[in-house]
């Protein structure tokens, strides 16, 4: 990416903000302080890391509250060793690429892969949390934090992380609480659990074995042993799962399985022509029920709508879980109009089961997206995007319904629409974010609208919400006008948070900030400086986690 054009603006920046300052008489520390906190932030996206060493040097010496005065002279000369390397950029400027040789683990690069590598760490320690996130990431993992009890029971759920780190003393409840309450659930698709503490009790350590969790491990933790430590009990999974064609919950078969069968498949049609048709189905409002009568009930449904699709189905169709509450049938020798009968099937008999629960009973539907091969989407992942694209039609439509995919189905009604949304009152980061996202393709099945602002007042007064719409919103943390905390609380108290996503842009890591953005609701937390496409990865597996 060209970093030259945003560096250009950068010196620009600076110029004119010295510029106005010398038209005063003398400034307030403070402002100087968030001048340069701005400054370190951007200077080290855009491929400045010497100018945001030098400026996080001088920062160290302010105070973010201070009134202190300064006269011109005092802060030009405080100044000077940045705008020396101004004067000099020519050579000094360290391209992105070059700098960047550490980050990205190869193991993980193809996409299909990255999925896996989720890691939650449910603790409220900040200093454990940054700490750690930064490690992991810099060797590729994706990290997600709650910071208390709740809400990383929920993002269990909702992100089915990899691996889960837990913290004895919590906020809101006892880890070894969680531990009971997930850990069943976690066997049976071997995620591993760590109990993480600094309260290294032999009793605990005992506690954590007898409840099951796979290892105790003490604060402060050693950054080498830690990294080794979670790709060995990574690598001891994907081994296990490699042996496993069954998913546990559901009794039918599970996803890897289902793509061993639809790679066969697909040969046999290439050998013989025998056609086939893949269905995907998804339960409707599948969250309400989570959230209404608990994760247990949601359970129970997703075994008994397993069941009612065993029995409708005939004896050679494939059923697997896909993930979730998605499931994927394979109908060999099948037209589409003979899966959209089984479906009607379905429909039917799931119509007549109702489910009990303490206030009273309740039914469940589904939504599915049909595709029949043929010579134009001979591939695995063509055939699932394609089905994907369907059964989106179909929920678009209303739900409780099964769509067959033609190329003429509303293709926009068939994609997902994400609006990313940039709050920053960094006019660089604000316009090298939009350019980047504007013309960021992720995948074919969503389509992506870019929109930003320039003040969090902006933004909250602005007509952006649309109720059932999707959104991405990176903050900013610091703006002159409302901080970016303020910005997050309104957010969430005012609109449906399960449409909106929220990654905080801080350039203030071992601090309160992000502690608060995390409580607050935040979803996510971006470190500044970034790579630009370091976020686009991040933002790209929320977005897939949560919004399909
Ligand atoms: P839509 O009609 O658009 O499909 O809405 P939805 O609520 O069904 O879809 P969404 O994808 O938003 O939610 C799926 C939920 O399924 C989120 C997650 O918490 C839940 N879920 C995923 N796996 C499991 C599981 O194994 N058990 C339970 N109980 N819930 C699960
Ligand atoms: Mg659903
Ligand atoms: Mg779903």
């Amino acid at each position: 990416m060209g970093l030259e054009k945003y560096q250009k603006m950068f010196f620009e920046k600076i110029r004119k903000t010295f510029c106005q300052w010398r038209s005063k008489e003398c400034i307030e520390e403070k402002e100087l302080y968030r001048f340069l906190h701005t400054l370190k932030g951007t200077a080290g996206s855009i491929g400045l890391e010497e100018v945001a060493k030098t400026v996080n040097e001088k920062l160290s010496s302010l105070s973010e509250d201070s009134h202190t005065i300064w006269p011109t002279e005092k802060w030009e000369h405080f100044i000077a060793p940045i705008c020396n390397l101004d004067e000099y950029t020519g050579h000094k400027i360290i391209k992105k690429e070059d700098s960047q040789v550490e980050i990205s683990n190869p193991q993980i690069t193809n996409s299909s892969e990255l999925d896996k590598e989720f890691i939650l760490i449910i603790d409220d320690d900040l200093e454990f949390i940054t700490y750690t996130k930064d490690l992991l990431e810099r060797q590729g993992y994706s990290v997600i934090v709650a910071t208390n009890g709740k809400k990383g029971l929920n993002l269990i759920y909702d992100l089915r992380p990899s691996f889960i780190c837990i913290d004895i003393h919590l906020p809101d409840m006892n880890g070894f609480n969680i531990l009971m309450r997930i850990l069943k659930k976690a066997k049976k698709t071997f995620i591993p659990i760590a109990i993480i503490s600094a309260d290294d009790k032999v009793t605990h350590r005992i506690q954590t074995y007898k409840l099951g969790a796979l290892d105790f491990i003490a604060k402060p933790i050693n950054p080498d042993i830690f990294l080794a430590y979670i790709n060995n009990r990574l690598e001891f999974k994907q081994e296990l799962e490699q042996l496993i064609v069954i998913d546990e919950l559901t009794q039918v078969y599970n996803r890897k399985y289902m793509k061993e069968r639809l790679n066969a498949l697909i040969k046999e049609y290439e050998r013989l022509g025998s056609i086939f048709t893949l269905v995907i189905l998804d339960l409707d409002f599948f969250k309400q029920v989570n959230d209404t009568y608990g994760h247990l009930k949601g359970d129970e449904v997703l075994i008994s709508f397993s069941k009612i699709v065993t029995q409708e189905k005939r004896e050679h169709d494939i059923f697997c879980r896909y993930g979730g509450e998605e499931f994927v049938l394979l109908l060999p020798n099948s037209q589409a109009s003979d899966a959209h009968y089984l479906m009607e099937r379905i429909k039917n008999s799931l119509a007549e089961t109702p489910f009990e629960s303490d206030n009273g009973s309740f039914f469940v539907t589904f939504s599915a997206g049909i595709i029949s091969v043929n010579l134009e989407n001979l591939h695995p992942e063509k055939l699932l995007e394609l089905g994907d694209q369907a059964l989106y039609f179909a929920k678009e439509s209303g739900r409780n319904r099964s769509i067959t995919y033609h190329p003429e189905i509303n293709l926009k009604k068939s994609r997902r629409e994400v609006t990313i949304i940039i709050v920053d009152d960094d006019k660089l980061i604000r316009s090298m974010l939009k350019n980047f996202f504007s013309s960021w393709t992720p995948s074919n099945a969503y389509t992506i609208k870019v929109i930003d602002f320039e003040d969090g007042i902006d933004f909250l007064s602005s007509s952006w919400y649309q109720s059932s719409n999707k959104y991405m919103i990176l903050l900013d943390g610091i703006m002159p006008n409302l901080d970016g905390l303020e910005v997050l609380k309104e957010i969430r108290k005012n609109y449906d948070h399960k449409d909106i996503l929220v990654s905080m842009l801080t350039g203030r890591t071992g601090e309160e900030h992000v502690i608060k953005a995390l409580e607050l609701g935040a979803d996510d937390y971006i470190v500044k400086p970034f790579d630009t496409n370091e976020v686009a990865k991040r933002v790209f597996r929320l977005i897939k986690r949560v919004f399909t």
